[in-house]
């Protein structure tokens, strides 16, 4: 047990820490915070919910100096984590006069620029919008000291890594550099040589993707038929729950059906303008929504303490998105349940994932006494209409097997350095970005 403040924050921080009613450091951050305020580079990988956006929040915090420029920058892949990065580390900064500016597609440069000509501290950003402020010179990044990659794993993959590039570019060599995420594959940890200077690694729990504290379990069953099961699953919920569905299509459609049965259900995916990305969000956050149904853009990062189940309405197209998904309920060291929802055409699929799971899986079909008739056929691929199109059917078969989800697409934020600019609502995403 280690408190706050055995690691040395300042009286200011540990006041805020108090006021947010945190008692012990929990152990990402017992084991970073020390090493980045010794101004070293750390890789911290711990499982979701682990406390992780503290354990850089806290350490640029104690070592900002007010009114000196921008001196701290976090990049996040999403448009919703970069806002709540912002919110967290607003309230650990409460009392040091520190303040802090989100940048974000979808939402007007105006609001963006007042806030920066007020003079900020730290800047929390996905990756487009902020090379738009660095290309117009609303953000310099010359005082730069402290870079944060969150969920660093998506960050420097594929999609994004020519906009980090170009964002590092321009920011000092002499600078502490971390990168903060629940998976860290190996490859990344290859890379990430690149970035990083003689980083610290703290792979906390790296061969355990087992998701801490979720009771998980799984039900294969057609995909028309996935709609009741939903239904009856959230019925018996107390708290909040998160549907995950494959593609946006789906996400709205299953909403729509949602609300039909007289459900409070909010949506969120890429397709939607940003201020009801924002509604649907504030919604779900303060519990006036019990369900979300969204598609991967809220399945890295977001945290909210009430989710109580999450269910895979589709499987993930990439086995690393299964953790992040589920980790979305069991925050700080919580409870809570994920149940996927497997339809014939992804029976093989599902088995990849599976065999990432290290701890007990529930088969739901074999307590529920449901049968699994599979026609042979048709486990290639079984396009369904009702709720919206095919599940997996589309998707390249390569992009979970082979490199780290390498074959998927853009968000608003990738690409960009393509030229494919405009702030389109349907762009800021993970992968397949058509679909999603
Ligand atoms: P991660 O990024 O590792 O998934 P978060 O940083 O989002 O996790 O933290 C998960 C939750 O735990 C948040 O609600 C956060 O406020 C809370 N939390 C973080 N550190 C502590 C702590 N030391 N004591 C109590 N709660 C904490
Ligand atoms: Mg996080």
């Amino acid at each position: 047990m280690t408190e706050f403040k055995e690691l040395g924050l300042k009286e200011e921080i540990l006041k805020a820490l108090d006021d947010q009613g945190f008692k012990e450091a929990f152990p990402i951050q017992v084991a970073c915070i020390p090493v980045l305020l010794s101004n070293r580079d750390v890789i911290g990988q711990a499982h979701t919910g682990s406390g992780k956006t503290a354990a850089f929040a806290l350490s640029m915090l104690q070592q900002i100096v007010p009114k000196k420029g921008i001196q701290a920058l976090v990049i996040a892949p999403t448009r919703e984590l970069a806002m709540q990065i912002s919110e967290e580390t607003k309230k650990f900064a409460k009392y040091t006069g520190i303040k802090t500016a989100t940048v974000y597609g979808g939402q007007g440069m105006g609001i963006q620029l007042d806030a920066l000509d007020r003079g900020v501290e730290i800047v929390v950003a996905t990756p487009g919008r902020l090379i738009d402020h660095l290309k117009r010179g609303s953000i310099e990044l010359r005082n730069v000291e402290h870079i944060v990659l969150d969920e660093a794993d998506t960050m420097l993959d594929m999609g994004f890594i020519d906009d980090i590039q170009f964002i590092l570019d321009l920011a000092p060599e002499e600078r502490t550099m971390s990168l903060f995420s629940a998976t860290m594959p190996t490859e990344i940890l290859r890379l990430s040589e690149e970035y990083l200077t003689n980083p610290k690694q703290f792979l906390l729990d790296a061969d355990d993707l087992s998701g801490e504290g979720i009771d998980q379990a799984y039900l294969v069953i057609k995909d028309r038929d996935k709609f009741g099961h939903l239904v009856d699953f959230i019925k018996k919920v107390k708290g909040q729950v998160i549907i995950f569905c494959s593609t946006k299509y789906r996400t709205r459609d299953v909403a729509k059906y949602l609300h039909q049965e007289k459900f409070d259900a909010v949506a969120i995916e890429g397709d939607m303008s940003q201020h009801r990305r924002e509604q649907s969000m504030a919604k779900f956050r303060s519990g006036k929504a019990d369900i979300l149904v969204a598609t991967d853009v809220a399945s890295r990062g977001i945290d909210v303490p009430r989710v109580e189940l999450v269910i895979n309405y589709d499987i993930p197209n990439q086995d690393m998105v299964y953790f992040h998904r589920i980790g979305r309920t069991a925050r700080a060291g919580a409870k809570g349940r994920a149940i996927t929802f497997v339809s014939y055409s992804s029976v093989g699929d599902w088995n990849l994932i599976k065999r990432q799971i290290k701890t007990d899986l529930k088969d739901l079909n074999k307590e529920m006494g449901i049968e699994i008739k599979i026609p042979d056929p048709l486990k290639r691929q079984i396009p369904s209409r009702r709720y919206g199109g095919t599940e997996r059917s589309s998707y390249s078969r390569g992009s979970r097997s082979g490199g780290y989800g390498r074959s998927r697409g853009g968000s608003d934020d990738r690409g960009r350095s393509k030229k494919r600019y405009g702030d389109r609502g349907g762009s800021n995403q993970y992968g397949g970005r058509s679909r999603w």
